[in-house]
Parts: C-alpha cells; structure tokens; sequence
C-alpha cells in the first residue's frame, strides 16, 4: 500500500480527469490522477471536432494540445486500471490488483464503454459476472469460463484466468488475437446475452449456447456500480449525482461521460472543473471543523 494519504484521487485520462486534475492543481491540492491511459482511446477517434471552445480539428490535434497542456503544467499521470473503490473511516481506497491508492475525496472520471453492455451483464454483476480477472479469477478454479476482451492488452488478464479454469472462451473484440495457453479456446461469434436462473449458466451467441460458470468483461472502462459497492445509479446506469456533482458516498464526486448524456467534450470538462471545486469544499469543511484551518 501507497503510504501517502492524498487529498483527492482522480480515475480517469479523459478530458474530465483531465479538468479536474488542472483544476485541483490551481487550488494547490494534494492530488493523484490515476487512469488506465491517457486521453486514450475516445479523443483520438473523432474525426472532426467542430463544438469545443477555441477548437477545430481532428481529435488526433485535439489530444496532442491537451498533451502539450498537461506536460508544460507538469501535470503528474500515474497510470492505473483501478478495479475497486472502496469507502471507510474517512478515507477511500482505490486498489489496481495488489496495488492501492489511498484518498480523502475521490472523482470519478471513468467516461462510458460505447461498445454497449451485454444483455443479462448488469443483471448478473457479482453472480458470474465480473470485470477484474485478478480479483475474481480464483473463484473460477477448475470451472469453464468466458472472456470478453476488447483489445490485446487484455491478453495477459485472459491468460492469467486460464491459469485457474479449466476451460476459457474468448470473444475477442479486435482482430490478431493470439494466446500461448492452450485451455483457451477463441470463439469467432460475437456473445449476444447471458442466461441462467440465478447466476450465469450460459453466453449465448448467433451460433447457440455455451454453458459457463462465469464471464469476465476485460475492458478499461467497468460500470461505477461495478467499481464502487454501494454507488447509486441511475436505471440507465450513469452515476446519480446532484448540481455539485457529489454521489450519494460522502466524499466521492462523478464527472463526465459517467453522470450521463450529453456525451461531448464541453460538458466533460466542465464538469471535470465543478467536480474538483465540490471535492475542494468538501475537504476544506473538514479541515475547518477537524482544525480550524481555513483554505
Ligand atoms: C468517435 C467519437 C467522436 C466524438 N466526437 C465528439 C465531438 O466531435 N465533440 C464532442 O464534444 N464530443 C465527441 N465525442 C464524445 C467525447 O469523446 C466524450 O464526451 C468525452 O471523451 C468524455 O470524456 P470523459 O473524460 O468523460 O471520458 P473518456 O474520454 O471516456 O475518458 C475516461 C477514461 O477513463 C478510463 N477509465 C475507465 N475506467 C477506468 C478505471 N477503472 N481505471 C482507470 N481508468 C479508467 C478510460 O480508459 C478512459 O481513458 C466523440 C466520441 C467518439 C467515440
């Protein structure tokens, strides 16, 4: 474990992360942004971004600025796929396998997966279904299970659940898959559902059923109620959150894609700014009441 405290812990390399950790820097707070990489993925797919202040080009140009920004602020970026969040004596802790953060306030930045859910995934989140192979995986000794990869670096994590079940189906969601270990075998459908009574029985895919005890969804992005027990949703599955941008977990703010729709760069880093002002004045109450320090 990390031995330094932080005042704040942000998850997420997106634009809103991105906000919020420029934001907490001018407020001259303690901070650690964590993410699985930075302004990966999304930014660099838009093709043309015409709807940003003082911006029009390719999402390529876009994330080079945001890059040059971060380095000349000397913004510091750990990089880190947290896979749980958890609430106690004042204090969050945010864990990547054996590796843990540890924060008085935390902001959620985790964006949304667009490849869309898995009919019965949510359903059956913590009965079959799980989004961290090191957490769960030795629940599976001896048992067939499946992945959902959805890109190559996930490899590795297929490959480490391979080394406890018996049997593992990967649907790769990326061309070029390759594994060394011989249990896994991949499926060339595309999973469409989850059945069973209870748990997960089966993944169903255009060519019929195979029965599993599990399925693993390796992705970058879980959903919030997936990474923090206890974390109010709304029935879409976006973080519940209040003008503030506070969840229902004292201390844990949500920013960005994640709260819900407009899905847009503006809105994102907006609320990546309210976000870290709402953290900000979160810990600052405290510290009145706990030391009659004022910020
Ligand atoms: C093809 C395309 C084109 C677009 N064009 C436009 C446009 O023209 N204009 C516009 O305004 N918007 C556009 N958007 C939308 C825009 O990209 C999003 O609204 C914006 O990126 C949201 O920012 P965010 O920081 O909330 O989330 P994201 O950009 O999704 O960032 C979240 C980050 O958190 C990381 N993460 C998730 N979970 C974890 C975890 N557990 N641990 C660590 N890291 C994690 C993810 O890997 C990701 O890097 C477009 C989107 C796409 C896909």
């Amino acid at each position: 474990m990390e031995n330094i405290l932080y005042d704040v812990a942000i998850v997420g390399g997106g634009i809103a992360g991105f906000e919020a950790a420029l934001t907490l820097k001018t407020l001259r707070r303690n901070f650690v942004w964590l993410g699985a990489n930075r302004f990966g993925g999304k930014i660099t797919l838009a093709e043309n971004v015409s709807n940003f202040p003082s911006f029009s080009g390719t999402g390529k140009e876009l994330e080079a600025l945001l890059s040059r920004q971060a380095e000349s602020e000397k913004l510091p970026f750990t990089p880190a796929r947290i896979d749980g969040i958890y609430a106690g004596g004042g204090e969050f802790l945010l864990t990547e396998g054996k590796k843990v953060f540890r924060a008085r306030a935390a902001i959620l930045a985790t964006g949304v997966e667009t490849a869309g859910s898995l009919k019965g995934e949510r359903e059956f989140l913590g009965r079959g279904v799980s989004y961290c192979a090191v957490c769960d995986g030795a629940l599976y000794r001896g048992k067939t299970i499946a992945a959902v990869l959805f890109s190559k670096e996930f490899e590795k994590e297929a490959e480490y659940l391979a080394g406890f079940a018996e049997k593992v189906y990967a649907f790769c969601r990326y061309a070029g898959a390759a594994f060394s270990t011989k249990n896994i075998e991949i499926v060339p459908q595309n999973p469409t559902y989850l059945k069973g009574n209870g748990r997960v029985e089966a993944i169903g895919t255009e060519k019929g059923e195979l029965a599993v005890d599990g399925v693993f969804f390796l992705k970058n992005s879980a959903p919030p109620s997936a990474l923090c027990g206890g974390l109010e949703t709304e029935p879409d599955g976006h973080v519940r959150v209040g003008r503030d941008l506070s969840t229902n977990l004292k201390g844990l703010f949500a920013a960005g894609d994640v709260t819900g729709r407009p899905y847009q760069y503006a809105k994102a880093a907006g609320e990546g700014l309210v976000a870290a002002f709402s953290a900000n004045e979160y810990l600052s109450k405290i510290e009145t009441k706990e030391n009659g320090r004022v910020r």
